[in-house]
């Protein structure tokens, strides 16, 4: 069956024109006018997108003896109301367990429950020589990338030997290592240090992981990285001190890519001191920052030195997970419910308030984490690709709420934000999977994606 959607303004991540987009199948197979098709989708008035890509969320993740509260299943959904057509989810290793168990145990939860397309990274935590040389098999199946974490100290933290022999493997097996840059060692004294001082609530949580702290690491990750001449992709970066590291290594021509999230661009380090315990909604690592680091992030991202904007979703309820950490901030769950707001927010709060342009929003959202992440089918509209498509209409208001929202969490920590802009349609490989306000697939249609191996040879 074919399908066309007449009358939108197509962005793409070079270019924004009056155009309709014909589906065949599950591909796109032109760009133009003239067009005609077995059933029409209506755009007048409307930005026709490719799905954003989302790759770096955490559905079903276990964390400090709970587990995040979307699955595959309300997660899924919850991006595709969104917009957001592919996910990149991450599998965590459990220390002294094998990869090839880890994967199975994550296929498991969601194979059969995606209503969108999604890939795993594989999160190293425990990188035994056993583990390394396992390394081959994930990227053989599709597992092109490798995250360890420098903080979650007793956790899912690696020393510098660890990340070392993980970088040095990818430059047999190929692909990207993806790294968490917080000195977790540093991170841990100042944890006993607010504690001991009576310091328990939420706020205490930004105090005791500093922007330095996020620099430093970042700065280590990168001669790591330079060390064992390979690539490296910084997540979620949220401040100057970290910036700087990135953009200086590509200064010197190293191939260093990092991304930001939605979090870092509106929210700040004040939303943790909220009453009432409130703040704990905010808490997720690394914290949120002062108001001053937006602009940086924006400037890091007009210049290039970040690449992407993902949303690191890891969504807790408030009442019975975070509530684990009153009177203790180092209990509480780290991380915010974000998957299904990237789209308007960034419209709203981003393009619309003239921090970027719709081009930006396509290339930081879908277009560059695709290529990057080696999706080689998504992230663009064009002849051949996955019809993977957003019709954006950018005139519609709403308030955000939790008791609207598709995500399974309890609250939003954008509650009552009014914003503009929200999706109309959103397609996953030609089907429609959100209409009119309603998700509209039935959990099982996403597909696991095998992704190819990036690998720059300059920065770029
Ligand atoms: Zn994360």
């Amino acid at each position: 069956m074919s399908r066309l959607i007449r009358g939108g303004r197509v962005v793409t991540a070079t270019d924004a024109f009056d155009a309709d987009v014909l589906i065949e199948g599950e591909s796109i197979a032109a760009i133009g006018t003239g067009l005609s098709a077995d059933e029409e989708i209506d755009a007048s008035g409307c930005l026709v997108l490719p799905g954003l890509v989302d790759n770096h969320t955490h559905l079903s993740m276990p964390f400090g003896g709970t587990w995040s509260c979307d699955d595959y299943d309300t997660g899924t959904a919850a991006a595709a109301a969104g917009g957001t057509t592919c996910i990149v989810d991450f599998i965590i290793q459990y220390v002294g367990g094998s990869l090839k168990d880890a994967r199975e145990e994550w296929h498991g939860r969601a194979d059969g429950a995606a209503h969108i397309d999604y890939g795993f990274h594989m999160a190293i935590t425990d990188a035994q020589p056993n583990v390394i040389a396992e390394m081959g098999d994930c990227v053989e199946q599709g597992i092109t990338s490798f995250k360890v974490f420098m903080a979650y100290k007793g956790a899912l933290m690696v020393d510098d030997e660890q990340f070392l022999a993980v970088l040095e493997e990818t430059g047999k097996t190929g692909g990207l290592v993806m790294v968490h840059c917080e000195n977790g060692d540093a991170v841990v004294r100042y944890q006993k240090e607010a504690m001991a001082a009576g310091n328990t609530s939420p706020k205490y949580h930004a105090w005791s992981r500093p922007p330095e702290v996020e620099g430093e690491a970042t700065g280590r990750a990168i001669r790591l990285a330079e060390w064992t001449k390979r690539p490296l992709f910084v997540v979620h970066v949220t401040c100057e001190e970290s910036v700087n590291e990135i953009r200086a290594a590509r200064d010197r021509g190293l191939p260093i890519f990092g991304e930001t999230c939605i979090q870092y661009l509106y929210l700040t380090v004040d939303d943790l001191d909220r009453p009432d315990f409130e703040g704990a909604k905010y808490v997720c690592s690394p914290p949120l920052r002062e108001e001053k680091n937006q602009a940086v992030l924006y400037q890091a991202l007009r210049q290039g030195a970040l690449q992407g904007i993902s949303t690191d979703h890891c969504p807790f309820n408030f009442k019975e997970q975070k509530e684990l950490g009153l009177g203790d901030f180092t209990k509480i769950p780290n991380g915010l419910p974000a998957i299904e707001h990237r789209l308007t927010l960034l419209y709203d709060r981003s393009v619309r308030a003239g921090h970027m342009s719709v081009v930006d929003l396509v290339r930081h959202g879908s277009w560059g984490p695709a290529r990057i992440f080696g999706l080689d089918k998504k992230g663009a509209l064009a002849p051949g690709f996955d019809a993977d498509v957003v019709v954006f209409d950018p005139d519609v208001k709403h308030t955000i709420s939790a008791s609207t929202h598709v995500m399974n969490v309890d609250y939003d920590p954008f509650e009552g934000w009014e914003v503009q802009g929200k999706p109309r349609f959103v397609l996953s490989r030609g089907e429609t999977v959100y209409a009119d306000g309603k998700v509209v697939s039935e959990p099982g249609r996403g597909r696991f994606v095998k992704r190819s191996i990036f690998e720059p040879a300059v920065a770029s």
